[in-house]
C-alpha cells in the first residue's frame, strides 16, 4: 500500500530556550512525524521543514541583540529533541527574502478587521501587557506566518493550540489567492497534540518563553526541583491532609504527561489528602528530570560543536531557498507579474 507524502511546515520564535510547553505542544510531534517514514504501515509520511521565525520576534520586541544567540540555543534544543537536519531542513526566515515578498502579496488578500479579530493577538497583548496600541507588523503576524507556511506549500502544521487561529487565517489566504489568481497553494491543516496548551508554573497562563513561567528543556535537575517548588497548585489545598483537586492543578497536568504510570496513585493521594503538595511536586520534578536527561546529554554535544549548528543552518537555508524560489515563480506566473 502506498502512503501519501505530505510536507510539514512549523517553526518557532527565537525568543529564548525552549520549555516543556514547546516540547509537548509542538516539538515532540515534529519528531514523531519526521520518523513516520520509518514505519512501513504509515498511511501518511511527512517531509519536515522547520523555520526559525526571527522576523516574528520583532512583532513584540525591537531589540535584536539576542536573536542570534537565541537562534543557536533553539536549534540546539531542536537537535537535542531529535530533529535530524539531514532530512528536515532548519532555516531562518530572515535569510530567505522570498518570505518578505510573499508576505507583501498576502497582505493585500486579507482585511485589517479580520486580523483584529485574531484571538491569539488579543491573548498576547494581554499576557505581555502591551497596552492599547498594536504595531502594523504585529497585526500582520499571521500574514507573515501564512507566507512562511505556504511558500513551502506546507500541508500539515503541527503547533500548539494558540497557533490554530493563525493556521485558519493561512487557509483563508490560500483560498483567496487560489480563487483570485489560480490554484497555487494547498490549504494546510493544523495538528494538535494532547497537551496543546500546557499551563505555566504560575498556574495563570500558558507556559511561554516571554513570560518565563516554564521548565526549560535545558534546565539541570536542581533547577527543575527549585522551579517546581514554586509551582502553583490547588489554592484550597493548604497543608498535607487537605483534600486537593487534581483536575485544576497544574502539577497534576505535568504528572499526566511525564509520570503516567503513577497518575492514578497521585490522583487518589491528592484527593484523599494523604499526598502533600511538596511530595507530589518532588516526584514530578524527578520524572521530568529523567525525561529530559537524554536531551540534555545531546545538547552538551552541540554546545561544544556550535560550528556544526552553523553548518546545519547554512545547508537548511540553501534547501529552503530553492523551494521558496520555485513557489515564487508559480506565484508570479499565476499573477501574471513580470510577463513581457
Ligand atoms: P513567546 O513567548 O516568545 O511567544 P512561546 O513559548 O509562546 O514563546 P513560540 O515560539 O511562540 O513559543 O511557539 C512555538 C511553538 O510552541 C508553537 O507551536 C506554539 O503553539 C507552541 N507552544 C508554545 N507554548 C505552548 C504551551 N504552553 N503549550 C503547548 N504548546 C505551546
Ligand atoms: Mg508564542
Amino acid at each position: 500500500m502506498g502512503s501519501i507524502k505530505k510536507r510539514i511546515l512549523s517553526g518557532m520564535r527565537p525568543t529564548g530556550r525552549l520549555h516543556l510547553g514547546n516540547y509537548v505542544g509542538a516539538l515532540e510531534n515534529w519528531v514523531k512525524l519526521q520518523e513516520s517514514a520509518a514505519s512501513a504501515t504509515a498511511a501518511e509520511v511527512f517531509e519536515n521543514f522547520h523555520l526559525i521565525a526571527d522576523y516574528h520576534v520583532l512583532t513584540t520586541d525591537l531589540d535584536t541583540s539576542a536573536i542570534y544567540a537565541n537562534t543557536i540555543e533553539m536549534v540546539i534544543d531542536w537537535l537535542g529533541a531529535g530533529i535530524r537536519p539531514e532530512v528536515s531542513p532548519i532555516f531562518r526566515q530572515s535569510q530567505i527574502k522570498e518570505h518578505a515578498e510573499l508576505f507583501l502579496i498576502f497582505s493585500m488578500l486579507i482585511t485589517k478587521e479580520r486580523l483584529e479579530r485574531n484571538p491569539t493577538l488579543k491573548d498576547q497583548v494581554r499576557d505581555l501587557s502591551m497596552g492599547e496600541t498594536i504595531g502594523y507588523g504585529h497585526l500582520g503576524y499571521p500574514v507573515l506566518q501564512a507566507a512562511d507556511i505556504l511558500i513551502y506549500k506546507g500541508e500539515v502544521v503541527p503547533v500548539g493550540e494558540d497557533q490554530l487561529p493563525h493556521v485558519e487565517i493561512t487557509r483563508e489566504i490560500a483560498r483567496k489567492f487560489n480563487t483570485t489568481y489560480g490554484p497555487v497553494f494547498p490549504e494546510p491543516e493544523g495538528r494538535l497534540t494532547q497537551f496543546a496548551r500546557l499551563t505555566g508554573l504560575d498556574g495563570q497562563a500558558q507556559m511561554s518563553k516571554s513570560r518565563g513561567n516554564g521548565i526549560l528543556l535545558s534546565d539541570p535537575p536542581p533547577e527543575i526541583t527549585a522551579k517546581m517548588r514554586k509551582a502553583v497548585t490547588d489554592p484550597q489545598k493548604i497543608r498535607r491532609g487537605d483534600p486537593g483537586r487534581p483536575d485544576i492543578c497544574t502539577v497534576f497536568t505535568y504528572h499526566r504527561k511525564f509520570n503516567p504510570t503513577e497518575e492514578t496513585e497521585i490522583r487518589a493521594g491528592c484527593e484523599s489528602g494523604q499526598l502533600g503538595c511538596v511530595d507530589c511536586k518532588m516526584r514530578c520534578a524527578s520524572r521530568i528530570a529523567e525525561f529530559l536527561a537524554p536531551m540534555r546529554e545531546k545538547r552538551l554535544y552541540y554546545e561544544a560543536h556550535v560550528d556544526e549548528v552553523k553548518d546545519i543552518l547554512n545547508e537548511g537555508e540553501k534547501r529552503a531557498r530553492h523551494e521558496a524560489q520555485k513557489t515564487m515563480a508559480d506565484v508570479h506566473n499565476a499573477m501574471k507579474l513580470g510577463e513581457v
